[in-house]
């Protein structure tokens, strides 16, 4: 099994006791990777944040908080979840493209604000005239593959422009706010020479904004799903930047604090969705078994899953391990499959060619019989959370996490189609 936390028996013991399909998450290894994140080198003092996005599940959020991480949260509605999950207010910081509602409320309990752009650097100022406040800064670096998932640089929204500082500066005197936390998030990826020319370009913005003590360098830590990707180290990345921290004691007399706020790393391969084979077609014209003609068709394997959980190869093209497990043994018999979702839609599918969700790759694949389960991993981060809910009706999937001894335990359950309903009105 390419998924260390589960075997057989487990498979078939949840998929009895909580159905099909259903998220597993692992605690030991969240747990680890909770360890190796607060383990980052640096130089004046660490905080880390779980960019909870990734999996905002209660639960999920409780263990890494308790595990040692503070909360990097998306909008006003995950402030208010963490805070619902148990994190105390001020170990959570919000970062957000919208302005929340009642970011009053938020800031008043102790939650810190971190401006993403002029007109929210100015409403916070408006509302706390003579605070500290941190803002994000687009460093003017990108290191997305493609625009999409570019989260720096001029191609990307987020953040304020590093040439308009001085308007920074402009509204903080307005308002007398003191600019104490400078956060930049390109996505830095795995490569250490990225993650030095992003610290070393935002430490120089941070020179010029002189009450700057938090300084974070953000998430985007890659890891690996598939076997040809490798994870990052973050022994690497970290020992690449700390001297630049050092350096900058010394030419300014600011010891920054850092920050990093990883979501994937700590959550992506901690979690597997574990969903069933329903059917298997393919569009040969030949009879089903006589070898095709190369590229006159596909065959597919009809999962019970899909888009309604799993939006990432639709999204991106992104590759994910899949695996067949049969019931009571695996099939020695190996072919080529396009493994597709129950949606009635025809970009529901799950194996694209990397970076291409318009195409059809076929991945080589047990051969299935209906009814065995199939694995997807690397599905800790961005699926339960950014999935196509409700979609051609179906409920939303449950959760459930292996404890330190690897007894399943639910921690999201099934949605009913009442719940599904609830919010509808006839008449
Ligand atoms: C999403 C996000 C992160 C986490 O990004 P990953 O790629 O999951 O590590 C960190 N910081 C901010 C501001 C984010 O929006």
């Amino acid at each position: 099994m390419f998924i260390n936390f589960l075997d057989r028996d487990l498979i078939r013991k949840i998929r009895s006791e909580f159905g099909s399909p259903v998220f597993v998450y692992d605690q030991k290894s969240l747990e680890k990777s909770a360890q190796d994140v607060l383990a980052f080198p640096n130089a004046f003092g660490l905080t880390a944040r779980y960019a909870m996005k990734a999996l905002p599940t209660a639960a999920i959020v409780r263990l890494l908080a308790e595990a040692g991480l503070h909360i990097d949260a998306s909008s006003g509605f995950e402030a208010e979840r963490a805070l619902r999950a148990g994190v105390a207010p001020e170990k959570i910081q919000l970062t957000a493209q919208e302005l929340p509602q009642d970011l009053k409320a938020l800031v008043d309990q102790g939650v810190l604000f971190n401006a993403c752009s002029l007109h929210q650097l100015e409403a916070f100022g408006r509302l706390f005239p003579g605070e500290s406040v941190s803002v994000r800064i687009n460093p003017g670096l990108g290191s997305g593959h493609n625009n999409r998932t570019n989260v720096g640089g001029p191609a990307s929204a987020f953040g304020i422009w590093h040439e308009q500082l001085d308007r920074v500066l402009g509204i903080a005197q307005e308002y007398t706010l003191k600019i104490t936390g400078m956060h930049t998030h390109i996505g830095s990826g795995s490569d250490p020479e990225v993650w030095k020319r992003c610290a070393r370009i935002s430490l120089q913005i941070a020179a010029q904004l002189k009450d700057v003590q938090r300084f974070s360098l953000g998430g985007g830590m890659k890891v690996a799903r598939m076997p040809d990707e490798t994870s990052t180290d973050l022994q690497e990345i970290g020992r690449a930047v700390q001297p630049d921290f050092e350096t900058f004691a010394t030419e300014t007399g600011r010891r920054l604090h850092l920050e990093i706020e990883p979501g994937t790393y700590l959550v992506a391969n901690a979690g597997v969705i574990l969903a069933t084979v329903m059917d298997v077609v393919d569009t040969f014209p030949s009879a089903p078994g006589a070898t095709p003609e190369p590229g006159t068709g596909y065959r597919f394997i009809k999962t019970d899953t899909g888009m309604t959980e799993f939006l990432r190869p639709n999204l991106y093209g992104a590759q994910h391990p899949i695996q067949v497990v049969g019931l009571d043994q695996d099939n020695p018999t190996e072919d080529q499959y396009v493994v597709v979702g129950h949606c009635c839609e025809s970009g529901d599918m799950m194996t694209p060619a990397p970076g291409d969700p318009e195409s059809l790759a076929p991945r080589s694949l047990q051969t299935p019989t209906r009814g065995d389960a199939i694995l997807i991993g690397g599905a800790g981060a961005y699926c339960s959370g950014l999935a196509g809910k409700n979609y051609n009706s179906f409920p939303e999937a449950p959760e459930v996490l292996l404890d330190r001894a690897g007894q399943p335990k639910l921690i999201r359950s099934r949605q009913t189609l009442d719940q599904v309903l609830s919010n509808e009105i006839l008449d």
